[in-house]
């Protein structure tokens, strides 16, 4: 940043310089909370649409901020991606969830900022973490969502193809919401599409939703890719979404994110 001193410099907008002293502020919190263990992560369940059995958990970021308590990942991780500090709470994830995993029982979903996934070293670093936590990559699903296009032979489609080679599965998350196209689908870059909860909130309300989730169901079901709705949360949407053809379900329905300790309980109890 400019070392500006008093007066040196008259910002050209004040709201500007606001937006970007908390941006500040929250990095330099975040990097403290990484030294001082107040990260956590949250595991949510999603199970099979014909058994109700669980086949994955995903697991979601949390910071426990010493003052302002429980804070949701889409406050924060906005702003560690502004910089390298993305790549170190990307590892931190992943490295817990890798060291999590056998106590969790199942495959285990890590989210993925598509700034990680730009990375000349992701998946070296990436692979580093598994052997380091003794870790099966058929164990691990890496979910990506997009904030812009996957270009054909880009950095990030090629470390997604390299994941995929190493036994990694991937999953675009929050299907339907962002750029997402049908190349994906034709090109198999994705093992697994997880449709956005939008479409699932409003599925009864609008009928062109269900028929839209149909006919991804369908064309998933060819190519042999894995359907999971989102956000699923009565009985009457898990029926549907069921019969439209969703291989999984996630929502507060079927399970609400927890953190490991308290699932592992509940389970046993
Ligand atoms: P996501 O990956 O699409 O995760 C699903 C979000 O929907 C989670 O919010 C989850 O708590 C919430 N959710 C689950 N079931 C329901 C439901 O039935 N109804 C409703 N209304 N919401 C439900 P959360 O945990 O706040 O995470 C928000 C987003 O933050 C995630 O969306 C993901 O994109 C991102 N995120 C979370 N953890 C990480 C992480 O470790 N790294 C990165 N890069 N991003 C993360
Ligand atoms: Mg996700
Ligand atoms: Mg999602
Ligand atoms: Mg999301």
């Amino acid at each position: 940043g400019k070392q500006a001193g008093r007066g040196s410099v008259v910002p050209f907008d004040p709201d500007m310089l606001g937006e970007e002293r908390h941006r500040r502020f929250v990095e330099r919190e975040l990097r403290a909370a990484l030294l001082m263990d107040e990260l956590e992560l949250h595991y949510q369940p999603v199970v099979g649409a014909r058994d109700g059995q669980v086949v994955s958990h995903e697991a979601l970021l949390r910071w426990r901020h010493q003052v302002r308590g429980m804070i949701a990942p889409n406050s924060f991780i906005p702003v560690a991606e502004q910089s390298s500090l993305i790549d170190r709470l990307g590892e931190w994830v992943l490295r817990q969830a890798c060291l999590d995993q056998p106590r969790l029982g199942t495959p285990v979903g890590v989210n993925v900022s598509p700034v990680q996934l730009r990375r000349q070293d992701f998946v070296a670093r990436f692979t580093s973490i598994l052997e380091d936590t003794a870790t099966n990559p058929a164990l691990i699903i890496v979910e990506v969502t997009e904030n812009a296009p996957l270009a054909k032979g880009s950095v990030e489609m090629d470390n997604l193809a390299r994941l995929r080679a190493i036994g990694v599965r991937v999953a675009i998350d929050d299907f339907g919401a962002g750029h997402a196209s049908l190349h994906y689908l034709r090109d198999f870059v994705f093992d697994i599409i997880k449709i956005d909860r939008t479409y699932v909130a409003d599925y009864a309300v609008n009928p062109v939703n269900a028929m839209v989730v149909a006919a991804v169901c369908d064309i998933a079901r060819s190519l042999r890719l894995d359907v999971i709705a989102e956000g699923v949360e009565t009985e009457e949407q898990r029926r549907q979404l069921a019969s439209a053809g969703c291989t999984g379900l996630q929502g507060y329905l079927l399970g609400r994110p927890e953190p490991l300790v308290r699932r592992h309980t509940a389970e046993a109890a």
